[in-house]
């Protein structure tokens, strides 16, 4: 497709240098964090507080936006420290990407927000998971609803490096690594295995999605059928739908698609445009086509993308660079960009900067924060 174009000038050869998975940093002693660097930003929509259900808004809050590791508070910036973790909202489902750091507040948010709530009348609860790297899943062990014996929790995720989705999850709180064996948590847990092309659809009163696999025999078709976006038009309904990118080194990573109310959000962390060639780039671009919001990748400032020199470059580490993201996000006409896998090297002007870069080529970016909560539908965007 000729819009992908535009990323052949990213599209360095694969290196040998993957041996780290998730890309080392580049410290930078002696920089402070300037909080008022994102002050302007604004959310799209102030969601109302709560009334946390039956909204017919898609609503998405950030939990956490760094990449590679979280930093503690004490050095906390405006953009905050933890790692990877986006709740989305849509009636009463709550379904949440990743367990990176970032899902430890909103894991004590729930329980507070649950308490005295008699167990049928919470909210269904699904955790969606891109891929295993530890800063995707360090704060799972502390996610309070495990320990909830009236939580019912459902994951999804990929099989990886030969490895069943839940075999990776439980292998991650199990001894020696965690005190807590994963099979003797108290909640109620279903963990269930997607790839490419699967489909998750939730109905209003589901408590966990119904998934149709890519290969599901007719059901296939009408998946593909479905890759004219906007998909569904039943304003009750939300669904997702995942996409295998192989876009991040050795294993690759889903990235996700979440529609409801006409509205869809594309979550694509840990992906480096431009790494795989031009068809990879192509299916991306497809797949985020229209949407309302892409949550895109942007670790590396230009200058440490292309500036350190062959034995010091972080290119094959599986991120991007701000302009990279607005180029997938102006190739696929999404209405609006928000940065996130943020390095933990920067601080929030060095962020700042990375989101100014990005508007040169695409006018509507936010540099996402813990705790930007933005609304999609009801005329919010
Ligand atoms: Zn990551
Ligand atoms: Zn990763």
């Amino acid at each position: 497709m000729a819009e992908t174009n535009l990323m052949d000038q990213h599209a360095p050869e694969r290196t040998d240098s993957l041996d780290a998975l998730d890309a080392p940093t580049l410290i930078r002693p002696g920089r402070l964090p300037r909080r008022s660097a994102l002050s302007h930003l604004q959310p799209l929509e102030e969601a109302p507080s709560g009334s946390v259900h039956n909204v017919n808004a898609l609503r998405a809050r950030f939990w956490g936006v760094r990449g590679s590791y979280p930093l503690t508070t004490t050095q906390g910036t405006r953009v905050g420290g933890a790692t990877t973790c986006l709740e989305m909202r849509y009636r009463r489902h709550i379904v949440i990407i990743d367990a990176g750091s970032g899902i430890i507040a909103l894991g004590e948010a729930l329980a507070s927000e649950w308490r005295g709530v008699p167990p049928d009348k919470r909210p269904s609860l699904t955790l969606l998971f891109t891929h295993a790297h530890h800063d995707h899943l360090c704060g799972l062990p502390f996610f309070a609803p495990l320990y909830d014996p009236n939580a019912q929790i459902t994951f999804i995720g990929p099989d990886l490096a030969g490895m069943r989705f839940a075999e990776i999850i439980a292998g991650y709180m199990r001894s020696p690594y965690f005190p807590v064996d994963f099979s003797e948590l108290p909640s109620q847990r279903r963990l269930y295995s997607i790839g490419d092309g699967a489909r998750l659809i939730w109905t209003p009163d589901s408590e966990e999605p119904q998934i149709i696999h890519k290969d599901d025999g007719e059901m296939a078709d009408e998946v593909d059928e479905a890759r004219t976006y906007p998909v569904r038009r039943e304003s009750a309904t939300l669904s997702a739908e995942a996409m295998y990118s192989t876009l991040h080194p050795r294993d690759g990573t889903l990235i996700y698609r979440l529609s409801a109310a006409d509205h869809s959000l594309v979550f694509a962390t840990d992906v480096e445009v431009g790494s795989r060639g031009e068809e990879a780039d192509a299916r991306f671009v497809r797949f985020a086509q229209g949407a309302d919001l892409l949550a895109h990748d942007a670790q590396y400032s230009a200058e440490d993308y292309f500036g350190l020199g062959e034995k010091a470059t972080v290119r094959g580490f599986g991120h991007s660079t701000p302009e990279m993201a607005a180029q997938v996000a102006r190739a696929a006409g999404v209405k609006r960009l928000a940065l996130i896998h943020h390095n933990p090297a920067y601080d929030d002007a060095a962020i700042e900067a990375l989101a100014n870069e990005a508007r040169r080529h695409f006018p509507d970016v936010v540099v996402a924060h813990e705790g930007l909560e933005l609304t999609l539908g009801e005329g919010a965007l």
